[in-house]
């Protein structure tokens, strides 16, 4: 598997700010914010887009969506709203190929997206 900007930030290799961790999943805050709250949740297996999950994924990527809500509701985001984003390829705007899932809040998000 290439490394990747985010299989150094999960080796420590690139500095991180923490907001989750387990033995599944590190969360951390975007070097770029786009919205006051902008956090990225990755899995540690280095899955690089959403369409290579496989069926062996399954509870991997539902479990990632109950600990993004866990993180959403902690960053108090859960009383006004807030919003995921995946990116994926090129059109999808994906410039890190390992998953990803962007938790973004903290002002009113508007559509349709750029
Ligand atoms: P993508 O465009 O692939 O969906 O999102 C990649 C995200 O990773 C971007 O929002 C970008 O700001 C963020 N990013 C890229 N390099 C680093 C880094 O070294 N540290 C952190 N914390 N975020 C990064």
């Amino acid at each position: 598997m290439a490394e990747t900007v985010f299989s150094k930030i999960l080796s420590g290799e690139i500095p991180s700010t923490p907001v989750y961790s387990d033995e599944d999943f590190y969360a951390f805050r975007d070097v770029n914010p786009v919205a006051p709250v902008h956090i990225l949740l990755i899995p540690r297996k280095p899955i690089p887009r959403i369409t290579d999950i496989s069926e062996d994924d399954a509870l991997l990527v539902g479990r990632m969506f109950l600990v993004a809500n866990r993180i959403a509701a902690q960053e108090g985001l859960t009383e006004k709203g807030f919003r995921y984003v995946i990116n994926c390829d090129e059109w999808g705007g994906q410039t890190v190929f390992h998953l990803h899932l962007h938790i973004l809040g903290g002002r009113p998000m508007t559509w349709p997206p750029g």
